[in-house]
């Protein structure tokens, strides 16, 4: 039974040479291609290229020396407490006669360590911090690894290098620990 009369009775035509021989299809699929080729790419060569960033970019963490060169985190914890990732962990140390040039407060982070696969970069820690002693730089990200526990970072990546040739002016004792920590954080910037 017939419901309307729209119906219409198609004929199949019969294919041109060209058409057999797939030649429209390929041009058009290299024309295509063509386009694609010389118009602007949506893609970078991340990580050598980078994306320009909003000046409110919360990226890699930096742990904050005061003016004169000493660590200003001081252990209290706050920040460790406010991240919802609970991504940073820390081990608190007394500061020993001889390190006032080295940590401004008489308490201070012996270890501090931020895991960067499990932050969500929210800067609850910043705001959190008393001490105004941790940042999110708005230029630097944590950079591709190829191991999970390269994703920790500790003191030796995350506390502000201080420019050795002037340490001596700022009169810090480093501990050979540190030094040879500062050296190898210096190393890995060049
Ligand atoms: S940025 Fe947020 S998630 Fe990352 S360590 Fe700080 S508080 Fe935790
Ligand atoms: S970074 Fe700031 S909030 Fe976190 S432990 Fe150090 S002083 Fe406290």
């Amino acid at each position: 039974m017939q419901l309307t009369n729209r119906s219409k009775h198609l004929e199949k035509k019969p294919m041109t040479l060209a058409e057999r021989a797939y030649l429209p299809a390929i041009l058009t699929g290299m024309g295509i291609t063509l386009k694609h080729f010389f118009s602007k790419k949506a893609t970078i060569r991340y990580p050598e290229e980078l994306r320009p960033m909003s000046p409110t970019f919360r990226g890699l963490h930096v742990l904050k020396r005061d003016e004169v060169g000493r660590e200003r985190c001081t252990a209290c914890g706050l920040c460790a407490v406010a991240c919802p990732a609970e991504a940073i962990t820390m081990v608190a140390g007394e500061r020993k006669k001889g390190e006032e040039g080295l940590y401004r407060e008489e308490k201070y982070a012996v270890s501090y360590e931020i895991n960067m696969l499990r932050c969500i970069f929210c800067g609850l820690c910043e705001e959190a911090c008393p001490k105004a002693a941790i940042y999110l730089q708005a230029d630097k990200m944590a950079p591709p690894r190829f191991e999970r526990d390269e994703f920790t970072y500790g003191k030796d990546r995350l506390v502000e290098p201080v420019d050795p040739s002037a340490r001596s002016k700022r009169g810090i004792q480093l501990t050979p620990e540190q030094a040879e920590a500062l050296a190898r954080r210096m190393a890995g910037m060049e």
